[in-house]
């Protein structure tokens, strides 16, 4: 069990007041707050190692390479991928999606097709749409019901020798579903298609194991992992990663230069061109080593009995629905209440304390789904409290009373 008073404790951000107020902070889904050992990791790189990486002959370079080597072992580790040159740091989970499908470019051809979910968010959805107008490859949605869940006949039916990528997410930021990738990337794999996991919401609740998936790609961002903004993860297979060409030119990915012909340097060097958030690339490590030291079974326990009790509490409220009623689902809850913009509730509640996020939570092929502007989302992280419900619910009920 959680001792929650001692996890609070490591936040320094949650016994702040925000407009006077005790803050309770639901826009977990949007970045989590970092803990006090990721703060004081970030200084303590700049006063005692800052350095450039794999660079150097001098010591502090040394000191540096070998913390963002380290750190790239722990993220390998937590992942299970197979090689640590699988696993690659990026500046957040659309910059991994973006490498992959700027990777493809040169693999497809017109009519290949790429299945992508009616539930991703925007960064899952444009830019394969941007490779599709490189390429002249089709994208096919594999469409959602009204809980929010993916129909998996549907993706049967999609699935052929024309599919050569899906890409889904590992749980909907917009609804908290939590799809069934094992399944999908197992189909997608009896036609050859290999399979991309956006895997942003689905890092801060549970350890992926990218093996036994046998998923092609996993990505997600550091940021929503009580790590910096600016951090992420792509893995990648090897095959697929010696496959696809470099996404940037410039230092660090080379072999060789000349002018007449450059070769890239081995993996994971190939895919990291320049000078990289090296403090952020270590200090992610010390982030996962902190969600590991509060135990993940501990965290999914504090946040299934908070979106248990979350749900219960906002619908004793007249008039409110909530979007997304999957089976399977995370602490994520969409809602709306009848006759009001989400907008002006979160306004309001935001003047008592309670950051939610309103608005389309940048998925808004799922609003047109639902056929409204937006909602209000409440995030909840394994720091959350019952009370903080409790306090979020009051507010909501104010809010609701002004408003009509
Ligand atoms: C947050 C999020 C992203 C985008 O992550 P960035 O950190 O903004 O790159 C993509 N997909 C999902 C499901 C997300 O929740």
């Amino acid at each position: 069990m959680l001792d929650i008073n001692k996890i609070r404790a490591d936040f320094p951000i949650l016994s702040q007041k925000v407009n006077g107020k005790p803050l309770v902070y639901f826009d977990n889904g949007a970045t989590s707050q970092k803990p006090q050992v990721v703060i004081d990791a970030i200084s303590k790189y700049y006063q005692e190692i800052n350095a450039n990486i794999h660079r150097g002959v001098h010591t502090l370079s040394q000191l540096a390479t070998d913390a963002y080597e380290i750190s790239r072992g722990k993220i390998q580790n937590h992942i299970n991928a197979k090689f640590s040159h699988e696993v690659l740091f990026t500046s957040g989970t659309t910059h991994g999606i973006n490498l992959v499908t700027n990777g493809f470019a040169s693999l497809l051809k017109a009519g290949d097709e790429i299945l992508v979910s009616a539930l991703e968010h925007h960064s899952n959805i444009v830019p394969w749409q941007m490779l599709c107008e490189k390429t002249g490859a089709i994208l096919r949605v594999i469409p959602m019901n009204e809980n929010g869940e993916l129909i998996m006949a549907e993706y049967d039916k999609l699935l052929s020798d024309k599919t050569k990528i899906v890409t889904v997410n590992h749980i909907s930021n917009a609804l908290g579903t939590v799809n069934p990738i094992k399944y999908m990337i197992d189909e997608a794999h009896k036609f050859g298609a290999a399979v991309l996991i956006d895997g942003a919401q689905a890092v801060p609740h549970l350890k992926p194991d990218v093996q036994e998936l046998d998923c092609d790609f996993y990505v997600f961002s550091g940021h929503k992992i009580c790590g910096p903004t600016g951090t992420g993860i792509l893995y990648g297979k090897e095959d697929w990663l010696n496959k696809l060409p470099p996404y940037q030119g410039g230092g660090e990915m080379i072999k060789d230069v000349t002018f007449e012909k450059t070769t890239y340097a081995e993996l994971p060097h190939k895919f990291e061109a320049g000078t990289p958030n090296i403090a952020g690339g270590i200090v992610l490590g010390t982030a996962i080593d902190y969600m590991n030291e509060v135990g993940f079974e501990n965290i999914q326990q504090q946040e299934l009995e908070l979106l248990e009790y979350g749900t219960k509490r906002l619908l004793e409220i007249d008039g409110l629905k909530i979007y997304g009623t999957a089976k399977e689902k995370t602490s994520v809850i969409s809602f709306n209440i009848e006759g009001i913009h989400p907008y002006d509730i979160g306004t309001i509640i935001d003047k008592l304390g309670i950051a939610v996020r309103t608005g389309h939570h940048c998925a808004q092929p799922i609003m047109n789904f639902f056929n409204i502007p937006g909602t209000i989302r409440a995030s909840f992280a394994f720091y959350n409290t019952k009370e903080e419900i409790d306090a979020m619910v009051e507010a909501v009920k104010r809010a609701k009373m002004m408003l009509s």
